[in-house]
């Protein structure tokens, strides 16, 4: 495995490794866990034996409207080299946030539908900043296909709308989202969490899979399966919900009232105590 800070550094080797051969990017940023590196496994069976796995490792400030959760952000690079080899990755491209972005930049790359919902409307900018930041990631590995978890679900479908509206000749693959045996979903802010805050946090998929049920054999409304989830939440002590939503899967749009579509996503975001968490599931 090889590891770059410099762009060009690494856009040099890959030039010479790439040769007709598939190249899988997983953009993340860091503390790396189980989610990232079962992204690393899928991207080598996109990629096959002779495919070129690349990983990049940037805590992106732009996509950030809070400086604290940016500075609080966790960070663990050498683990995360290592998670990196084991997992077969073969280039690592880890930039300073200098490297990335001139100071006079002016350039951003914004999406102006599915991004004015859910985690876009409480994080204003921020899927400004993802889309930006893909975009430059795209071109400077310039891969042939890369990995999105639907732990962000909402991201990975701004970015397969991004692909097709500006046309970038890159296949999107979306990963199942992969949790702790108590449901908790892998991410790396839960790092931020204390244990009990841990065992709280599986309330997430708890209310979720009670959502599906409620959903799928029981016919409820879509008003009183978010009314339990936000009943389900918000009896855990120290939770601050910061939405429930139902929603269109492709489009983020919220569904009316008898809309048949399938599938279907329900979407939440949780605050325990200052840490945000978010989860979801297909209806
Ligand atoms: P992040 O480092 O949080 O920006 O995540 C990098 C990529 O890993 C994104 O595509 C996420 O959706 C994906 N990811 C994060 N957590 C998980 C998880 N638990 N399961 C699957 N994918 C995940």
């Amino acid at each position: 495995m090889q590891s770059y800070s410099s762009k060009e550094e690494l856009r040099s080797q890959l030039q010479s490794a790439r040769q007709g051969k598939k190249v899988v990017l997983v953009p993340t940023m860091g503390a790396l866990h189980q989610g990232h590196t079962s992204l690393f496994d899928y991207a080598r069976t996109i990629a096959g034996e002779d495919g070129l796995v690349v990983a990049s490792i940037f805590v992106n400030p732009i996509q950030f409207n809070n400086q604290d959760d940016l500075n609080t952000y966790p960070r663990s690079l050498t683990a995360d080299l290592n998670l990196c080899a084991e997992h077969g990755v073969d280039y690592v491209f880890t930039p300073a946030p200098e490297t990335m972005y001139c100071p006079d930049r002016s350039v951003t790359v914004e999406e102006h539908s599915l991004s004015s919902k859910l985690c876009g409307a409480s994080r204003p900018g921020h899927f400004t900043g993802v889309c930006t930041v893909v975009t430059k990631l795209f071109n400077i590995v310039q891969p042939t296909d890369a990995v999105f978890g639907k732990k962000d679900y909402q991201q990975l479908a701004i970015i397969r709308r991004m692909v097709r509206d500006l046309d970038v000749p890159i296949a999107i693959h979306g990963a199942e989202i992969v949790r702790a045996d108590d449901g908790l979903a892998f991410s790396s802010r839960n790092a931020r969490l204390s244990p009990e805050q841990k065992k709280d946090a599986t309330v997430l998929r708890r209310a979720l899979l009670q959502a599906h049920h409620e959903y799928a054999c029981e016919g409820k409304s879509l008003h009183t399966i978010i009314d339990d989830v936000r009943k389900a939440i918000a009896a855990v002590p120290g939770t601050t919900i910061d939405y429930v939503e139902i929603v269109h899967a492709e489009t983020m749009q919220p569904l009316e009232e008898g809309d048949n579509v399938s599938p279907a996503l329900m979407a939440v975001a949780v605050f325990f105590d200052d840490v945000r968490l978010i989860d979801n599931i297909e209806l």
